[in-house]
């Protein structure tokens, strides 16, 4: 009687602790290169062990190599996953099933792109149009003030407007505002001030899939700042549609 009572309080105590990993989603973190490799990748990486966590509202696995890239972004393994993050990343990844990734991506899954995630796949128009921009140029590393435009979305709730950073700031190609939901921006050229409009932050449709992706986060000490950390973590969430 007492060895049954004592199974039943271990029986509930593990199913109590595993609840939480249990409603945990699964992400996939993708930090293979075919161009430039940021240094900062592996910052990107612990940030994102740090924020599963902190929140404990998904859990993290990697495709670091091509190999991992075959196995892990097979149409099969991906359904084990409700997201995948692209730490900029760069080039003509070897994806086994371009079509398949993007089908999956529609049927309601999460995508997040960090910095040069919109360095990768020039040549697959289908991806930037996925994604919302593709990055054309950047000049030296400067200091910008970043504007919040959504102050109401996750990723950017309760972020200082105007933030200043000093980053590498990238400009973009084959973006139209229109297409996607801008989340931050700079009302100036990073490099000479002359007024415009330089999107640094937004998050869009891809069918049901939810797209998410973040200009900002070159330097390691930007990945680090408390306010990214914010920032991420409320794209990563809202990415996986929590
Ligand atoms: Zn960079």
């Amino acid at each position: 009687m007492r060895l049954r009572s004592v199974a039943l309080l271990l029986a509930l105590a593990v199913s109590a602790s595993a609840q939480p990993r249990a409603s945990a989603k699964r992400l996939l973190v993708v930090s293979v290169t075919k161009g430039f490799r940021h240094k900062s990748i592996y910052v990107a990486e612990r940030l994102l062990e740090d924020l599963a966590l902190q929140s404990k509202a998904f859990t993290l696995d990697y495709a670091r190599t091509d190999e991992e890239l075959a196995q892990k972004m097979a149409p099969k393994a991906l359904e084990k996953y409700a997201g995948v993050v692209f730490a900029s990343t760069t080039g003509d990844l070897p994806l086994p099933d371009k079509d398949g990734f993007l089908a999956w991506l529609g049927r309601g899954h999460g995508f997040v792109g960090i910095h040069a995630a919109t360095d990768t796949f020039h040549g697959w128009r289908p991806y930037i149009e996925m994604i919302g921009g593709e990055f054309e140029r950047h000049g030296p590393q400067t200091t910008v003030s970043v504007l919040v435009e959504d102050k109401d979305h996750p990723a950017t709730k309760g972020l200082a407007s105007p933030n200043d950073v000093y980053d590498e700031i990238y400009e973009f190609k084959s973006f139209s505002r229109e297409r996607v939901h801008v989340l931050m921006y700079l009302d100036k050229h990073p490099q000479t001030k002359a007024p415009g409009f330089y999107p640094m932050a937004w998050t869009r449709a891809h069918e049901k899939g939810r797209v998410f992706y973040t200009a900002l986060g070159h330097r390691e000490d930007v990945l680090q700042a408390p306010w990214y950390r914010e920032h991420l973590l409320g794209g990563v969430l809202w990415a996986l549609g929590r």
